[in-house]
């Protein structure tokens, strides 16, 4: 078969495809495995016990049931899911955003592959070869295959700041930060996937001025934070600006099997994300907005995110940063503080080994955590930081996160020892 450019591009070796199929492979060969990688939200029985009530609401009522499996939504996203959105936004938030700020598209990811290719690559008049920036790496993985050509991302090494005996926290180095003409737009991730680093208000003041003088949008993926899941464990103080390019998602909120993505952006970018999601998917899905406009039409989403998930995730953080303590005691392990998300990032300095082999390692021994290095896939550096660590997921049972950080522990501790 003779592939175009765009077929080859997407079907070579991906880091995200062969990280997914590993994890799928690993569970279906070994349904017991501790399972710390992934994604995937936890499951909160509150959470979907008001999602059986909301269906059982729907099906009760042929019209809003054929609404939801009979009827194709409007190119940009259900109308009354878009105006209670703007509502919570302006109410909320005190963001100054209409309707006409806001687009659906099927899932986050896909939000991104539209970003991501309509302003990164090629410019459209042929003289220049745009890039993202992620200006504080490691960042989310899944950007990295994105585009659908080669050389579309830069990132910037982090400055690291030692917090207190076993903590760190990466932070922008403005210093080193090179905004030039080939720069298509400043990327972040808020809390940050893979860290649960929280980019301070003043750093992304700053991103945001720089953003501005160089006439460029900030794009800030709020997948896990706020204004919803809110999965956020210190306040800030967020005001969306007219060169800001917001990403939203129902998943992290415990919906990620309904695929539901939000941009809020200049009604010019909504109008051009909205023809490509079109052209790609003709029209979303209409669980998510379904669901989501009922909870906001019923004023619940704040209260699902405060008083269900923030409480639910601080708890099973502090479950894995204390069995990880425990277990690594002695160790020259540094974890990375953690501000939001759902993931610890473990920081195993000096390891004798690679973190891919030690994810190998641990996946034999029935511990599934996830290799830290293709997080840092923006970067060229040789560093040796890169190799030294290890993504957690804290969404499983308290058993299984203790059980898992004690084999991680036996495993790191077996690898020091022999140095
Ligand atoms: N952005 C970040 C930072 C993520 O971690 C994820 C998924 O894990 C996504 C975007 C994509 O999420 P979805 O397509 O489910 O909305």
């Amino acid at each position: 078969m003779k592939l175009s450019q765009f077929g080859q591009q997407l079907t070579s070796d991906s880091g995200i495809v062969n990280l997914m199929a590993d994890l799928g492979n690993a569970l279906n060969v070994n349904p017991n495995l501790l399972f710390l990688g992934g994604g995937n939200p936890a499951k909160v029985d509150e959470f979907e016990l008001l999602v059986s009530q909301l269906l059982s609401e729907i099906a009760q009522d042929p019209q809003a049931l054929h609404k939801l499996v009979g009827v194709y939504q409007s190119p940009q996203g259900a109308e009354d899911f878009i105006q209670q959105l703007s509502h919570y936004f302006q109410q909320h938030c005190a963001w100054q955003v209409a309707d006409k700020n806001i687009a659906i598209t099927n899932g986050s990811q896909s939000a991104f592959f539209i970003l991501i290719n309509m302003l990164a690559g090629q410019a459209a008049d042929a003289t220049q070869h745009k890039h993202f920036l992620f200006p504080l790496m490691p960042e989310y993985l899944g950007y990295s295959d994105q585009g659908v050509a080669d050389d579309y991302f830069v990132g910037a090494k982090p400055q690291i700041e030692e917090i207190g005996p076993d903590l760190f926290k990466y932070k922008i180095d403005f210093d080193n930060l090179h905004i030039d003409d080939k720069v298509a737009a400043i990327c972040v991730s808020r809390p940050t996937n893979p860290t649960g680093n929280m980019i301070t208000d003043d750093e992304l003041n700053q991103l945001s001025d720089l953003a501005k003088q160089h006439n460029i949008p900030l794009i800030i993926d709020c997948a896990y934070g706020e204004p919803f899941p809110g999965i956020v464990y210190q306040s800030s103080n967020y005001q969306w600006q007219d060169h800001h390019i917001l990403v939203l998602s129902l998943s992290k909120l415990g919906l990620p099997a309904t695929r539901t993505g939000i941009v809020v952006a200049h009604p010019d970018l909504i109008q051009r994300v909205v023809k490509v999601n079109t052209i790609m998917s003709l029209a979303n899905g209409n669980l998510g907005p379904e669901l989501m406009t009922r909870m906001l039409a019923q004023g619940k989403v704040k209260s699902i995110c405060k008083d269900m998930l923030l409480p639910f995730y601080q708890r099973k953080r502090d479950v894995l940063m204390n069995a990880l303590r425990n277990e690594l005691q002695g160790l020259p392990y540094r974890i990375h503080q953690p501000e939001g998300a759902f993931f610890l990032w473990l920081w195993l300095k000096d390891l004798p080994i690679s973190s891919a082999d030690l994810y190998q390692r641990l996946k034999q021994q029935g511990v599934l955590v996830m290799d830290g290095s293709p997080f840092f896939f923006a970067l060229d550096d040789a560093w040796q930081h890169k190799q030294e660590c290890l993504r957690l997921s804290y969404c499983q049972s308290d058993e299984v996160i203790e059980s898992a950080a004690k084999i991680i522990g036996q495993e790191v501790k077996a690898l020091y020892s022999k140095q």
